[in-house]
């Protein structure tokens, strides 16, 4: 007899494990900790005195986003038709320079409340105002991995030198531990910002900082060709340089990945450093296609990212996912590039993975208790009693707005569509308050 805290019962489970299983008429069992109990068939599920709660639609894993700057969202739409660098240079950082912590957490309020309700339970963020961002998370309930920027760049110093940012993370990580806060919701590691926007020391540095903690560097690289042309004049490529500082070393996110050659994609290979492949942002500001298909041939762990709303420009990842499937088909001619399946775990699984957790990004035993219930009715599916179509109508033609329910850590923090622990329409206002100071 186990004792979870409540065992759900749906007539769809899709627990992401690698083989993208569709368990039917199922079961998930949560512990009282807020974790994973069992997942499986309701004919062959132990006996249980937990509570049941019967669910209509689908249950999977709560989806992961490996690369946001959330807080953006008090910005989304500015400078909306410039390419990358000018958008950056002569509108978002005047605008962030605008921004204060208060700002920062209305933003990332808001935008985590958008997350969930795309069925997104941990976002990887990096970001300035780090007491902010996890005090926007742990109102909301959802789950980051918070990556602190570290820059060194124009306008930047206000927030300090880039050791005073590597040393503040340090020091959090030393106080509290690399995971804290209910259900292990935050994480910390560091967001070197990039390549071209501190030196090689900084580089070399806070990866030191890092693989000392066990802890991730989250890093744009080679995102724009226009970006970083004296770092290849002077290193071949922006891989190279991290290689050559020894940054790649430790448990490395890659965000973008675009500018790649096939050297670059096979040192990234080797040194076991993953990707976060954002195509709607790339798209959008006209930086390019990353060579996913080719990254994951080599073996490289690729994830899904949204970027910054103020890129993207949206926060969805099932719409990113959809996107990187059609465009590495288009790219390839190859309409078996990219799968529904592939997909989906890239969004889920694959995501965590990317990241250094197992203990997200699926329906197993032992992990968090993070779970999307998704609606079955909708038209999306035609044929729902066939697996495949479910999968292929769910990632082609479903997507976010079938989500009803999130929890995450075992607790319901999205029902119906709303948040249960802030007022969504409170929080939209907040954010409405703040960009109408900054877009004028
Ligand atoms: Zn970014």
């Amino acid at each position: 007899m186990t004792s979870p805290g409540v065992r759900l019962t749906a007539p769809v489970v899709l627990p992401c494990d690698p083989d993208c299983s569709v368990v039917r008429d199922a079961v998930v069992d949560i512990d009282a900790g807020g974790r994973i109990a069992h997942v499986g068939p309701r004919s062959s599920a132990p006996p249980t005195d937990a509570p049941l709660r019967a669910l209509p639609g689908a249950l999977l894993p709560g989806l992961i986003n490996t690369h946001a700057h959330t807080p953006m969202s008090v910005l989304r739409g500015m400078g909306g038709d410039l390419p990358l660098l000018s958008w950056l240079y002569d509108v978002m950082w005047p605008a962030e320079g605008r921004l204060d912590a208060a700002d920062v957490r209305v933003g990332m309020t808001a935008g985590t409340v958008e997350l969930l309700r795309t069925g997104c339970t941990t976002s990887v963020e990096m970001y300035f105002f780090m007491d902010a961002v996890i005090e926007a998370v742990t109102a909301v309930g959802s789950r980051v991995v918070l990556t602190p920027g570290i820059i060194a760049a124009p306008g930047w110093d206000r927030l300090g030198t880039w050791q005073q940012m590597r040393d503040e993370v340090s020091a959090r990580i030393d106080a509290v531990g690399l995971r804290s806060g209910p259900g292990e919701r935050i994480e910390l590691g560091y967001g070197p910002h990039a390549a071209y926007t501190l030196p090689p020391e900084a580089l070399e540095s806070v990866g030191e900082h890092a693989r000392e903690r066990g802890a991730l560097v989250h890093i744009h690289v080679a995102e724009a060709a226009t970006e970083d042309l004296p770092q290849r004049e002077a290193y071949g490529s922006v891989p190279a340089l991290l290689d050559h500082v020894g940054l790649l070393g430790g448990r490395v996110l890659a965000a973008h990945g675009v500018q790649l050659s096939d050297d670059d994609v096979a040192l990234l290979a080797a040194r076991g450093t993953a990707v976060a492949h954002c195509p709607g942002s790339n798209a959008k500001l006209a930086a390019g296609i990353a060579p996913v298909s080719a990254l994951r041939r080599a073996g490289v762990r690729v994830g899904l990212g949204t970027d910054g709303p103020a890129s993207g420009d949206n926060l969805d990842l099932w719409a990113e996912a959809r996107l990187a499937g059609l465009l590495a088909r288009v790219t390839s001619g190859d309409a078996a590039a990219l799968t529904a399946t592939e997909l989906l775990l890239m969004a889920t699984r694959d995501g965590a993975a990317a990241i250094g957790r197992d203990d997200i990004g699926a329906l197993e035993p032992g992990r968090w208790a993070d779970l999307v219930h998704l609606d079955l009715s909708d038209s999306a599916f035609v044929t729902p009693e066939d697996d495949a179509q479910l999968l292929s109508n769910l990632v082609w033609a479903g997507g976010s707005r079938l989500v009803r329910d999130v929890w995450v850590a075992g607790e319901q923090v999205l029902a119906d569509r709303e948040p249960t622990r802030v007022d969504r329409g409170a929080t939209t206002a907040d954010l409405r308050k703040v960009a109408a100071r900054l877009h004028t």
